[in-house]
């Protein structure tokens, strides 16, 4: 793992300094993260590459998860579609089973720390067996703008008992009697994900995945959720092919707690079939560096998404100096500046119109990805995260005294 001074160069050296100076508050408390998968998606990647920068900074961090059945899993993914806006149908039996569920993980993981970090609604409900004295913030992760009522009525029983509820955008806050705050996500400019690579490592590795070099590439990295519009992409791929020279590519794989994702692939390659210029790409989620590559070897990234959190591999992409047209959904707007920083589109013909003029202006292509990792740099870099996280958990710490003298 790099070491904390090894971020200056990226975000500088006030950042640096700043971490220092907060984390030698909070030096040996337990700051414990819970969620329900170690790898895939967005949450894992980003507590793999926190957890070490705390420690260094003389806390003590905790990583647990949370276990299920697959019934489980299907039950907190329809809660997952429920609360980005997808209308799901739950049971009672579906609420008494996250209820079962959560109580058995409640017997086997280990709750005690000083101050806990609970991710997105598969674990909330460990509020329940909340040791006396701990601060426990619960994490939100995804867009709750569009939420179903039933679904976060149930939800809201159990964050109303949390010391503070954390969104990604302010469009997501919510009727709470708890304190929120908005912190967004981040990337980690030095993981294997993000950091730079030379010229003959990219190729070495497009090589490696068979992934052909003669034409322009426009990939969308993944996992295969409907959620992702990966059809929604191959439809706007087919529109604009015969107008231009390029390949698309849909990177997925698929996360530990998602039930949905080999249908949407097996979908995907159905979609795709016929067509040799779509490649549709199952990589396993250690597949790091070969996402950077695959991102740095594209001339243009999508992220069609209908519904989005946060959408890391929009700030991933950007930080590589790439043009994104992505989904005005979540917390894509944050990241992207229309025509400024990246590209927003609403439909299938917006997304087709920009991958077309984008191919054929690189000038203007060129600018927007510039513009976008600038934009990271200052925004969305994992030292300005974890500074928003420690100083949440000093708050809370101190009382939750509006003011923190550092
Ligand atoms: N990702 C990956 N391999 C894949 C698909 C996705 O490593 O096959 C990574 C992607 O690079 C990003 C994260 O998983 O770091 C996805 O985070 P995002 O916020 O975009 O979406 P989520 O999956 O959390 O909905």
């Amino acid at each position: 793992m790099p070491k904390i001074d090894e971020y200056a160069a990226a975000a500088g050296d006030t950042a640096i300094e700043e971490l220092k100076t907060i984390s030698a508050k909070l030096r040996n408390k337990t700051i414990l993260n819970v969620n329900s998968t170690a790898v895939g998606g967005g949450v894992a990647e980003i507590l793999s590459r926190m957890l070490p920068m705390m420690t260094e900074l003389g806390i003590k961090p905790r990583w647990e998860l949370i276990k299920g059945g697959e019934d489980f899993y299907a039950v907190t993914k329809k809660f997952h579609n429920a609360l980005h806006g997808t209308p799901q149908k739950l049971t009672a039996a579906d609420f008494q089973l996250y209820r079962d569920t959560l109580k058995t993980n409640m017997e086997s993981v280990n709750l005690d720390a000083d101050i806990a970090l609970i991710h997105d609604p598969q674990p909330a409900g460990l509020i329940e067996k909340k040791p006396a004295g701990a601060k426990w913030i619960w994490r939100c992760h995804i867009d709750l703008s569009n939420r179903q009522r039933d679904v976060w009525d149930f939800l809201r029983g159990y964050v109303s008992r949390y010391d503070a509820a954390v969104i990604s955008a302010p469009s997501f806050s919510q009727e709470l009697p708890v304190k929120q705050f908005q912190v967004p996500p981040s990337i980690d400019p030095l993981a294997d994900k993000n950091r730079e690579l030379t010229d003959t490592e990219i190729s070495d590795i497009m090589k490696r995945l068979e992934i052909p070099a003669d034409k322009p590439l426009i990939t969308q990295v993944s996992r295969f959720d409907r959620l992702k519009d990966p059809l929604g992409v191959i439809e706007a791929f087919k529109k604009i092919q015969p107008y231009v020279t390029a390949r698309l590519l849909l990177v997925g794989g698929s996360a530990d707690d998602d039930p949905e994702g080999a249908q949407v692939l097996a979908e995907a390659r159905a979609a795709a079939e016929g067509t040799p210029d779509i490649i549709v790409l199952c990589l396993p989620p250690t597949s790091n560096v070969e996402i950077n590559a695959i991102q740095r070897a594209s001339s243009i990234i999508l992220q069609k998404s209908l519904k989005e959190g946060f959408g890391l591999t929009v700030s991933e992409a950007l930080w590589k100096a790439k043009p994104v047209i992505a989904g005005a959904v979540g917390g894509i707007p944050l990241q992207i500046t229309h025509k400024y920083s990246g590209i927003l589109t609403r439909t299938i013909e917006g997304t087709a119109y920009w991958m077309k003029r984008l191919l054929h202006e690189p000038a203007y292509a060129r600018k927007l990805g510039e513009n976008g990792r600038e934009h990271v740099r200052q925004n969305f870099l994992l030292t300005r995260h974890l500074r928003d996280y420690l100083l949440l958990a000093l708050y809370l710490e101190s009382g939750g005294r509006d003011f923190i003298h550092l």
